[in-house]
């Protein structure tokens, strides 16, 4: 296949709409409304570092604001670029839509190595990027809501909300400005796995059905499947560790940036993500085999494949080669249009990003939610369950009495009892029950029409069925 017929990131997204488009019956003027990026706001900003002024350029792209406000992320990369927040934008869109997160799209960039920066430099460039967009209302609880991407996390958030909070020292709800902040900030626990986390439960609600398991020509629970992720990130971290430690899955191969990890008999996620953390990569780990070209994995024969990391990364140059009979797309757009026509057409089952890493925003809207409330997620319920709790334990000590015995709770029955109303409880079963409504949304519509032969196809007509439904709402 000739890899120079690659469309840019912006126009594979949009190669994928226009598939799922043609299936549906909108008017024309409709469709073209909701596949445009409505605004990519550009800046250049100046910082002062080091003794001498470094100019930043950055982006926050509005893709649809049919809900509002609008959500996604900002990226800290070399590579951001106008194209690529489009794109990210417009997966933002339908990945709410497709979740029913009440959100339109946006994507955030900045064009740096956060590496290459020590901590209090980013603090400054931060600052001086939220500056910007706080300006133009592009970062607002009402308007536009940015929370972590690569190269950003926890740090840059409390960063962000602070600054918003400075420049609007009498908005109430200015904690809702941005989410993923850290827990004694206004963020919300399970914030930081989450996007792991939905993985995780993306593939247990996809083994939940015979038929689709089939359908990937694979049989059997998650537990022994052999699974290569792409990309030991937070979002890889998190899947590639709950997956083995809660669902018995193997990891025979992790892929970096600088070379790949391969073991037939499963790696120790841990002390992979501990190497890393200490020297930036895979290479002198011990954990199973070095391998060079780390791009070789990809293909290498697997159950499960799980790119968690850029756009891109299966190709018309590669796909030919990509062995995995199911791919969960962890990532935004690893899969170009290309190479998703040939996957589809080869049958391999493609659990597509808007849905796959849809845990992260997810959990942002509880946070938001939380921030707009003003009470702690599930304190309600809390109060609510400790009076249940009394209510059980006076029951049981009537019933012991009038059978003539003594019955006294074990002592951890309160802490059991109550755990379900946890924040971090909370948090999880919401998502776990968001991503089971979500796959059965795009499954009802993959198994029940004969024009739909893949997930994806799927998830877009779901979401832009939904976001069509909110413009006509709107009179448009
Ligand atoms: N950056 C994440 C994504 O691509 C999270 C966005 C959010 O929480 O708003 O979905």
């Amino acid at each position: 296949m000739n890899p120079t017929k690659e469309p840019s990131f912006r126009e594979s997204v949009d190669l994928m709409f226009n598939h799922a488009v043609a299936l549906m019956d909108l008017p024309p003027g409709l469709e073209e409304k909701i596949r445009v990026c409505n605004a990519t706001y550009t800046v250049r900003f100046g910082v002062r570092l080091r003794g001498q002024l470094h100019t930043f350029t950055g982006y926050r792209s509005v893709h649809s604001e049919h809900m509002e406000p609008v959500k996604g992320g900002i990226r800290y990369a070399l590579a951001v670029n106008q194209d690529e927040v489009e794109a990210l934008a417009a997966l933002m869109t339908y990945k709410c839509a497709l979740v029913e997160a009440p959100f339109g799209g946006s994507k955030g960039g900045l064009c740096i190595d956060p590496r290459e920066w020590d901590e209090h430099e980013l603090e400054q460039i931060t600052r001086r990027f939220s500056y910007e967009l706080i300006k133009r209302d592009l970062i607002h609880p009402s308007q536009n809501v940015p929370a972590p991407d690569m190269g950003t996390g926890e740090r840059e958030m409390a960063w962000i909300a602070d600054q918003y909070n400075r420049m609007n020292t009498t908005d109430i709800n200015s904690r809702a400005c941005v989410t993923g902040k850290p827990p004694h900030a206004g963020g919300i626990a399970g914030r930081v796995e989450a996007t792991g986390r939905g993985v995780q439960y993306a593939l247990r609600e996809f083994f939940r059905h015979p038929e689709d398991i089939a359908a990937a020509g694979l049989s059997g629970t998650l537990d022994g499947k052999r699974v290569i992720v792409q990309g030991l990130g937070n979002v890889g971290y998190h899947a590639a560790h709950f997956l083995t430690v809660e669902d018995g899955a193997k990891i025979i191969g992790i892929v970096e940036r600088d070379g790949g990890l391969y073991s037939e008999t499963g790696l120790n996620v841990e002390a992979v993500a501990k190497w890393i953390r200490a020297h930036g990569g895979v290479k002198g780990c011990t954990e199973g085999t070095y391998v060079e070209d780390a791009s070789s994995l990809l293909e290498e024969d697997c159950d499960i494949l799980i790119p968690a990391a850029i756009e891109g990364v299966i190709n018309l140059g590669n796909v030919e080669r990509v062995k995995a009979p199911l791919i969960i797309e962890a990532a935004n757009g690893p899969v170009t249009a290309g190479a998703d026509a040939f996957l589809r057409e080869r049958g391999t089952v493609i659990i597509p990003d808007m849905y796959a890493n849809a845990g992260g925003v997810t959990v942002s809207y509880f946070e938001w939610v939380k921030n707009l409330s003003h009470i702690r997620f599930g304190r309600m319920q809390r109060r609510q369950e400790e009076a249940r709790h009394q209510l059980v334990v006076d029951q049981l000590e009537d019933l012991s009495n009038a059978l003539g015995k003594t019955w006294s709770p074990a002592p951890d029955f309160k802490e059991k009892y109550l755990r379900g109303a946890d924040e971090l409880e909370l948090v999880r079963s919401g998502l776990d029950d968001t991503m089971r409504v979500a796959y059965q949304s795009m499954r009802e519509v993959w198994h029940g029409r004969d024009d739909v032969t893949d997930l994806r196809t799927a998830a877009y007509l779901v979401s832009i069925g939904r976001v069509a439904e909110s413009y006509r709402a709107k009179g448009l």
